[in-house]
């Protein structure tokens, strides 16, 4: 349906797009969802893989795609997606109003005046409504008497979603106080319910909700710093690959990379990989970063560049000029390297630069 061409550069590096991982990792959040329905969330250019790829490879089984971008989602429409779309910061300005309506997308409403502005639009269709609580993240979202409020003036106009978002699904606060505080708000109305993040939906049973949002789980990351991906049965969707382009070795005392801020201790025969900060790799990953060459973990060594870093290949003998490099991806985690460089997969995903050619998995 929605085809991005592979392109092609000399330079040897690529990033591989795995769909087969992706769909079963989706197949892992559904087991997990049990009877409720998931919105894939493919904001941030489906964190950083391409949105056609992702949406296209979940095309015939996600129940929905949520998104922040409307020019994304206008996009979606015109490819044909038809699933519903729930864009998560809702409308920035009521003047979007009528593509809502036009595309049948799903607001997320967090402020009272969205609300107010909805009414005022009177748009010729009915749109479902998702109004988002706070909760305690304490980033968006309406208050008790707020909710009251929209509630009274959506009555009859709209189909409502109550929704919050959890500040620590994956972290020790956990949601206790935050579904405490949602149930309160919610009071006893039947109102059908959207509430788990990735870390949620796999911890929490009881945030199941109506529908969830899984996001970084789809692609393979862990949402939790102490879990392993591969533990929860979840692949790499993307795998950064490049070469190297220069093996030299050096004698004790010599430097490595800018700043002079790894020094040999002994004899070192060290790699040149064709991937720097420029491509997205993130240039804070210190010296000891794992990395994979030629299938053998090894580490980084030094700062990394705009365009090369270097790895330690002294004790990786049988290794030469050309051999494939993983960046992160299949055999390599994106989490590890992620927590080495003081950042999450998340972050690792959205960065990778446009300048890296995508080729599909075989
Ligand atoms: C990004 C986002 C998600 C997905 O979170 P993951 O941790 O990637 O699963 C869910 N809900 C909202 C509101 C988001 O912004």
């Amino acid at each position: 349906m929605i085809r991005s061409s592979a392109n092609s550069t000399a330079r040897p590096i690529r990033i591989r797009f795995d769909a087969g991982a992706l769909r079963r990792n989706h197949l892992i959040a559904r087991r997990h969802a049990g009877a409720a329905r998931l919105w894939c969330v493919v904001k941030a250019d489906g964190y950083g893989h391409g949105l056609a790829r992702v949406v296209d490879a979940l095309a015939e089984v996600a129940d929905g795609f949520g998104l922040i971008e409307l020019e994304n989602a206008l996009a979606l429409r015109e490819a044909g997606v038809r699933q519903p779309l729930l864009m998560m910061e809702g409308f920035y300005d009521a003047g979007e109003l009528p593509l809502f309506a036009e595309y049948r997308l799903t607001p997320v409403l967090h402020r009272l005046d969205q609300v107010e502005a909805l009414r005022a639009a009177a748009l010729p269709v009915r749109l479902p409504v998702y109004l988002k609580l706070n909760t305690g993240m304490n980033r968006l979202g309406l208050a008790a008497d707020e909710l009251e409020r929209a509630l009274t003036l959506l009555a009859d106009r709209a189909d409502i979603t109550l929704m919050t978002h959890f500040a620590d699904a994956d972290g020790p606060h956990g949601i206790a106080a935050q579904m405490v505080h949602f149930h309160a708000l919610r009071a006893g109305r039947n109102l059908p319910v959207c509430l788990a993040n990735s870390a949620a939906l796999l911890r929490y049973p009881e945030a199941r909700g109506d529908w969830a949002r899984p996001g970084i789980m789809l692609y393979g990351g862990s949402p939790f710093p102490e879990v392993t991906a591969e533990s929860l049965g979840l692949e790499p969707v993307m795998t950064l690959a490049s070469e190297l382009i220069a093996v030299r070795d050096i004698a004790a005392g010599e430097h490595v990379g800018y700043g002079c801020t790894f020094t040999a201790d002994r004899p070192m025969r060290i790699g040149i990989v064709a991937c720097g900060y420029a491509d997205g790799y993130p240039r804070h990953a210190p010296t000891g970063t794992p990395i994979l060459v030629a299938g053998q973990r090894t580490r980084t060594l030094g700062r990394v560049s705009m365009d090369k870093l270097c790895v330690d290949l002294t004790d990786l003998p049988k290794v030469s000029l050309g051999d494939t490099a993983i960046l992160w991806g299949a055999g390599l985690p994106a989490d590890e390297v992620a927590a080495a460089a003081g950042t999450i997969s998340y972050e690792l995903f959205c960065a990778v630069a446009a300048r890296v050619p995508w080729v599909e998995a075989e």
